[in-house]
Formats: C-alpha cells, structure tokens, sequence
C-alpha cells in the first residue's frame, strides 16, 4: 500500500474491538431480565437494513453503533485531519453503506479485494513477497468478526470477562444469508427463538463469503479463525492497543463508550 502512495493502513479488526466492547456494556446494561434481547447493530449493512426495513419494530433491541468501517474511517479523520480514507474488503454493500448520509464522513472510497489485486497486478506489486510492516493488534474477539458467528463469540467472552457473575449470560443465535436471517427473526418474533443476542450476516459463512473474496469460504473461516487463535489478547478490555485508541479518541473511561459519542453512535 506504501508502494501505491499509501500513509498507512490500520486493521479494521481493532475497531470490531472497540465496537464488541459498546455492544458488550451495552447487553450489560440492557439485559436484565430473561425476556430481553439485543439484536447486534455492528458490521453487516445488508442485517442492518433487513430489520430497519422489514422489522422496523425490533429497532430498539439495536444498540445505536456505526459499523467497524465507519468507526475506522471516522477514527483516522480525528486523529489525522484531512485524511483520505479507504476501506478495503470483500462486500459490494459496504460501498452503498459508506455514502449514507448520516455516515458518509468517514469513508471516501471503498474497494473490493478482487479489485485491490487488479490494483497491484497493474503496479506490478506482489504483497506475498513483501517483508511484513508493523500493524495494529487486534484481539481474538476483533479478529473473528469476518466469519459467521464470530460476533457472539466475541460479544459473550467479553462480557463474560467484564460481568463474570452476572445471573444471565449471552444466549446467542446466529443466521447467515438473507433468507436465514429472516427465518431466526421469524422465529424471535413467534416465541420459538429463546436467545438474548442475535447476529446476522447477509451472506452464508459470514464476510468470508462475501461476493469479492478472493478464496473459497471455509478457507477464508479457517485462515480467520486460525488469525484469532494468535491473538496476543482473548478480549478487547484486555487489549492495551484499545485502551490507548480509546484515549487518543478522548475516552477517559470504557464506560464512555455507552454515551453518544461522533464517532461511534449510529442514530437508526
Ligand atoms: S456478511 Fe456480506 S454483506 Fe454483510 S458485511 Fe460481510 S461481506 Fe458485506
């Protein structure tokens, strides 16, 4: 990317961090009895708008949170005035997610992987064979949000690590693609789904099956799931890269997170 004229790249992984922890103090706070539930506000535009459109209704089990992407690009225009950012990953929807009004600050482009490759295939730039630079580091709850369920996992371990004796803990359940999200809200709204956190992906297997990946699904989940396991730091509480982040966005405290915030607060 530095070849290309690049400042820098940051992993959006360390925002999923900082976003598992909003929307683990948010089910901390919210849940309390074992009727409640929380549908996850986080990365998926397509699971965002299902339920704005179709389920309008259940916008209050959503946590108000902008997508890691948004939180990223927001991020950098803080730290960095006059940035120019740019999201890169496997999702056509995200392109269309970046120029909604209410977001549209902090993404100026988006582009595809397949269409990074042809990038580097023209400048004649092969990543493999470059030496590694140094990066952010995300923690195992961060890392795993591009594979279906991954947001729960990360969801429940870090509540678990912040609440460790609250009486009801995370009951997740998952849906990938369209038509299975539909039928998990189906089931919520007809009694048949006892879970307290819900989590949709548009597409099956998660963002590794997104429609510009590069490689077959189930290798993308293993290389994810592997990229998780050398996580320095299971959670984000427990990663001092978000603690610091955190505090250079001027958030003294984690709880802050809970507050309106510019950047992470998505007014649905
Ligand atoms: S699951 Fe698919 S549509 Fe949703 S964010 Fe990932 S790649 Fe995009």
């Amino acid at each position: 990317f530095k070849r290309l004229g690049f400042a820098g790249m940051v992993e959006v992984a360390l925002f999923a961090d900082i976003l598992t922890l909003k929307e683990a103090l948010e089910f901390n706070q919210n849940i309390v009895t074992e009727s409640d539930y929380q549908l996850t506000s986080c990365c998926c535009p397509i699971w965002i708008a299902m339920i704005r459109k179709v389920y309008h209704e259940l916008m209050p089990h959503m946590p108000g949170a902008v997508s890691p992407m948004v939180a990223c690009g927001r991020s950098i225009k803080h730290l960095y005035p006059g940035a120019v950012t740019m999201f890169i990953g496997p999702c056509i929807a995200k392109k269309a997610e970046a120029r909604e009004a209410d977001v549209s600050d902090s993404t100026d482009f988006v582009l595809t992987f397949q269409e990074m490759r042809d990038i580097f295939e023209c400048a004649g730039i092969d990543p493999a064979s470059l030496p590694e630079d140094e990066r952010d580091h995300s923690s195992r709850a961060g890392r795993i949000y591009a594979r279906s369920g991954g947001v729960s996992e990360a969801v429940k371990s870090t509540v678990e690590r912040i609440s460790p004796n609250r009486p009801i803990t995370v009951r997740s359940s998952q849906a990938d693609g369209v038509p299975a999200c539909k039928a998990m809200i189906n089931d919520l709204l007809a009694g048949k789904n006892h879970a307290n956190f819900l989590e949709g992906m548009g597409c099956v297997g998660g963002c590794v099956g997104g429609p510009r990946a590069m490689i077959p699904r189930e290798e993308g989940r293993g290389n994810v799931n592997r990229y998780g396991e050398e996580a320095v730091y299971p959670t984000p509480i427990d990663n001092p890269y978000v603690i610091e982040l955190l505090h250079r966005l001027g958030f003294d405290t984690v709880e802050q997170l809970l507050e309106n915030s510019d950047i992470f607060t998505r007014i649905f």
